[in-house]
């Protein structure tokens, strides 16, 4: 039985797992020193609009470039910096650097397009969140009309109440909220009236098989429909091919992101790539 508790960041653990053990108390110190160290960076994904191909936004995706390990993918430390509570810190990080990456942009004088990071149940569960983010947005002297947060639908499904005040505050501060990932969590529609959101993101896992099944294009059909009659816009993931884009074009689709355009890169990447369209 090997169970970690972000609550007091003690770890239980039986002999058994001792190699398991080991190796997160390892991964737990070398968070800690990379954060230390300010040894993470953020890539950036563009954001498209689908019917005219304008580059509307990005979104922030942490990257943590490891000494002995190589480059570490969010999905292998993430899940461990929530568990450990780290994810508050590092979650802060994240949003501060996004917000000065795009002040600088601003100032260098590229139009400003929407930045999206992405933020954990942990972090919108804290009582302070919203606060956090007001203070990140008046310390950057970020716009926040371009700042917008992606949360999953579990995490809003966890402490609805006290998450929905959160979100409001957010709002009213004139930050946008995204829905990721839809479709692979509790999927209620129910909720799409009752949370104060924007845009809906379409899991990828839908977007890949639309061509090949057609139960994922019925599906990507009614959740555009959806969000639409909810006044929502719509962000479909991992659009890896021209065909795919046609289908949400047909289908009304607002924006997409995915490998057919670009995949997330570095900031001096993007810069060189937006150059040309004059955005950001
Ligand atoms: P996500 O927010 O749903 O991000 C989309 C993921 O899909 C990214 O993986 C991106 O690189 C990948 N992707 C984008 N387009 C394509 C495509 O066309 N094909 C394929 N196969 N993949 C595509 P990444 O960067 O590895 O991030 C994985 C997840 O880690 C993210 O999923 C998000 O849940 C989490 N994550 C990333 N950065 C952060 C962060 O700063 N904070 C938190 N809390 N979570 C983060
Ligand atoms: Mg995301
Ligand atoms: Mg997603
Ligand atoms: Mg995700």
């Amino acid at each position: 039985y090997c169970k970690m508790t972000g609550r007091n960041n003690r770890l239980f653990y039986s002999p058994k797992m001792n190699n398991m053990y080991n190796d997160i108390l390892f991964m737990e110190g070398e968070l800690r020193k990379a954060l230390y160290n300010d040894e993470f960076e953020l890539f950036y994904q563009p954001q498209l609009d689908v019917a005219t191909g304008e580059v509307t936004g990005l979104e922030a995706l942490i990257r943590w470039p490891h000494k002995e390990k190589g480059n570490i993918p969010p999905s292998d430390f993430i899940p461990l910096a929530e568990e450990t509570g780290l994810i508050v810190q590092l979650g802060e990080w994240v949003i501060k650097k996004a917000c000065r990456q795009h002040v600088e942009w601003v100032d260098k004088g590229h139009n400003p397009i929407k930045i999206a990071v992405n933020v954990s149940a942990v972090e919108l569960q804290r009582y302070d969140f919203a606060d956090k983010v007001a203070t990140i947005i008046e310390e950057t002297n970020m716009n926040p009309t371009y700042l917008e947060i992606e949360i999953t639908e579990n995490s809003v499904m966890q402490n609805t109440e006290d998450c929905i005040q959160t979100m409001k505050a957010l709002q009213k501060m004139g930050v946008s909220l995204s829905i990721d990932d839809f479709g692979t969590g509790y999927s209620s529609f129910g909720y799409l009236r009752k949370f104060p959101i924007n845009y809906l993101k379409i899991d990828q896992s839908f977007v890949k098989n639309a061509l090949e099944e057609s139960s994922s294009a019925e599906i990507i059909k009614a959740m555009i429909q959806l969000a639409h009659t909810f006044g929502l816009k719509v962000v479909a993931e991992g659009v890896e091919e021209q065909p795919i884009l046609d289908l949400l074009q047909q289908q009304q689709c607002d924006y997409y992101q995915g490998y057919f355009f670009s995949k997330p890169i570095p900031s001096n990447d993007l810069e060189k790539l937006l150059y040309n369209q004059r955005a950001v």
